[in-house]
């Protein structure tokens, strides 16, 4: 099963499907891309930005990284935010944690991981999110967290990212021009596939 085959096949039932319902599903958006949000979440299999939403093609534009991280350092983040601000003009952040989140649990736990000792890019980030985090983790009890705790410290971790994004250039940029940009703080739940508000930020609160 690791060849492309199966892949292919549902990619093409997909296809016919929607050219089925509408002739013109994949015409409308073959010259531009008009997203009216910008979705930065984590890479987990499980928190896919546009089934979760129920959005199609041309909706979102679309970061993730391990744990929904916003690093004004990584200029991978960075270009994304700032493409999605300065030329599609998105209206709307959507910043979205989940519960569960394994890169969370990982930085929780990074003491008592071989992944600690390790010199990799994997380890450098989940170092970095420990950092970010900072005394908010120390409190917590590391060696074995119960759901409870590691769901707080998802939350906390949406919000700590999301106070990290409001106060990026391309945000401040956007802001002060008064356009319209919302930025919402998000947890989606894997047992309901429900997905809530945490924090939010609108232009006028930010003037
Ligand atoms: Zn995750």
């Amino acid at each position: 099963m690791n060849t492309l085959k199966p892949l292919l096949a549902r990619n093409r039932s997909w296809a016919l499907l929607k050219l089925n319902s509408d002739p013109h599903y994949f015409e409308q958006h073959l010259h531009q891309q008009q997203p009216h949000s910008l979705w930065i979440g984590c890479s987990d299999s499980r928190v896919p930005a546009e089934v979760l939403t129920g959005s199609h093609p041309g909706e979102l534009f679309v970061h993730r990284n391990i744990a929904n991280m916003v690093d004004p350092a990584d200029d991978n983040f960075m270009s994304v935010l700032q493409y999605a601000l300065h030329y599609l003009k998105v209206h709307r952040i959507v910043l979205c944690g989940h519960y569960g989140c394994g890169g969370v649990q990982a930085a929780l736990q990074l003491p008592q991981m071989a992944l600690a000792d390790e010199s990799s890019a994997l380890s450098r980030r989940i170092g970095q999110l420990r950092d970010v985090l900072g005394h908010k983790i120390e409190g917590a009890a590391p060696k074995t967290p119960d759901p409870e705790t590691l769901n707080h410290l998802v939350e906390t971790n949406v919000i700590t990212q999301f106070s990290r994004l409001v106060q990026t250039q391309p945000v401040l940029d956007v802001w002060r021009s008064q356009r319209e940009l919302n930025i919402y703080g998000c947890v989606y739940e894997l047992a309901t596939g429900h997905l809530k508000t945490l924090i939010e930020k609108t232009a006028e609160e930010a003037v």
